[in-house]
């Protein structure tokens, strides 16, 4: 009977996730990948094998008003299914935010959940819906042990000054500080750069997580120093619909001129703002890479614009700059962008190859460039499949940073006695 291991990403409106599975003794493999979208209006299920093929489909009417839980129930109908009942013997899960206390990834409880439950107001928008998909899965399967994956614990070890906020302290006592994001992410960009330049890795690097959210993080040895996400994921570069760094100014002048209320402000920055709002066509990068319309063009001159200053602030945090690399869904497919980027950056001695970027190469520098410029395909449900066996069998269970997993490839070994 085949183990296996289901990652959640549950958001608002879907839950994106992977099932990988574990033979004794043999290496663990992705068996498929999938999202479940639509929650709150017509709700679509899709799982696909590694290689794209569709493996199931399922919709439902929006008048049925199927939320989270309901829509666990046929996902873990079909891994039964599709792998055999008791195959699945853990669920990780992606949260948002760990606060203070979660450094690491922790087996989730009823007093976990309780902790973490009180990170809401910190992560409205995130927090909830990654904590119902793990208490409805406590529901559905309540023998199934959970993991807790924060994409907060990567930041942990920046400075007290670089996590600071400049208000009256006695906020920072209720968590009022910067915390970071996209931590899972660049916890494996820089495993993998580990493994593909090592002397590269132990320096000092970029990443720049950039998709529907995007970010940066300044990297040194593999660790994070500084970066550009702070207290929300709102803050920073500029996103899909969010706003990215902001004068708070604006926000008061929003409220007391034109009378916003705060929910109707957050609605703004969130979800009406970025690419989106500035081009008024499009929050996706490709449809505004294919669009003449001058206002396409110059929320891309801003996401541009945005990113080669943040990468400037990063770099002197990090005293100088060896390497940056790309990552997400523009960093990984949008050879233009990464462009533009790198042009911009010449005055850092950044010399990008313009074959090299066109043909999706891994390398994109060109050996002159003093500044190394790589590409790496980002895998947060692999990061999450690997703490997840990290925290549930430590004892057996290899590093996740010493051995990073890779779709489709080895996550560990499994010995007989293991399994649960
Ligand atoms: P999320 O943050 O939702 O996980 P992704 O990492 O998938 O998002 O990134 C989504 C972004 O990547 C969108 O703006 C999309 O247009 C962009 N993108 C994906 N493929 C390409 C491509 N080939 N060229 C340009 N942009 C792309």
């Amino acid at each position: 009977m085949p183990k296996a291991i289901l990652t959640l990403n549950a958001g608002s409106s879907s839950i994106k996730f992977a099932l990988y599975e574990m033979a004794m003794a043999a290496p663990a493999r992705l068996v498929s990948r999938g999202q479940i979208e639509g929650i709150g209006s017509a709700p679509h299920f899709i799982a696909r094998d590694p290689d794209g093929t569709l493996l199931t489909e399922q919709r439902w009417p929006a008048s049925a008003g199927l939320q989270h839980e309901a829509l666990l129930t046929p996902l873990l109908d079909w891994i039964t299914s599709h792998l055999g009942a008791e195959s699945l013997v853990a669920v990780g899960h992606r949260i948002v935010h760990g606060g203070d206390a979660y450094a690491r990834p922790v087996r989730l409880s009823v007093g976990v959940m309780a902790d973490l439950a009180k990170l809401t107001p910190l992560a409205p928008l995130h927090q909830p819906h990654n904590l119902a998909a793990a208490r409805a899965v406590a529901r559905l399967r309540p023998d199934l042990p959970q993991v807790a994956c924060f994409d907060t614990a990567f930041h942990h070890g920046m400075t007290p000054t670089a996590t600071r906020l400049a208000l009256p302290r006695k906020y920072a006592a209720e968590g009022v500080r910067r915390y970071g994001f996209h931590g899972l992410s660049y916890e494996y960009i820089a495993a993998r750069l580990r493994e593909q330049a090592p002397a590269l890795a132990a320096g000092r690097v970029i990443a720049a997580h950039l998709g529907n959210g995007a970010s940066l993080c300044a990297m040194r040895d593999g660790r994070s120093v500084d970066t550009t996400m702070g207290f929300t994921a709102l803050d920073g570069l500029v996103m899909g619909t969010r706003c990215g760094n902001l004068d708070p100014g604006a926000v008061l002048y929003l409220q007391q001129v034109h009378k916003l209320s705060a929910a109707a402000v957050e609605h703004m920055l969130y979800h009406d703002s970025g690419l989106l709002g500035i081009s008024g066509i499009s929050n996706d990068m490709r449809t505004l890479l294919a669009s003449s319309d001058v206002h396409a063009q110059e929320a891309i001159d801003l996401f541009v614009f945005r990113i080669v200053r943040e990468i400037g602030a990063l770099t002197s945090s990090l005293g100088g700059l060896d390497g940056l690399v790309f990552s997400a869904g523009i960093g990984e497919h949008a050879a233009p962008i990464r462009a533009a980027v790198c042009t911009r950056l010449a005055w850092l001695g950044v010399e990008c190859d313009a074959a090299a970027n066109a043909g999706g190469a891994a390398l994109i520098s060109t050996p002159h460039s003093r500044v190394q410029v790589r590409v790496v395909a980002t895998d947060e449900e692999a990061m999450i499949a690997a703490h997840t066996m990290q925290t549930l069998y430590p004892a057996s269970t290899p590093s996740p940073e010493a051995q990073p997993v890779h779709p489709g490839h080895a996550v560990r070994s499994f010995a007989a006695g293991d399994m649960p």
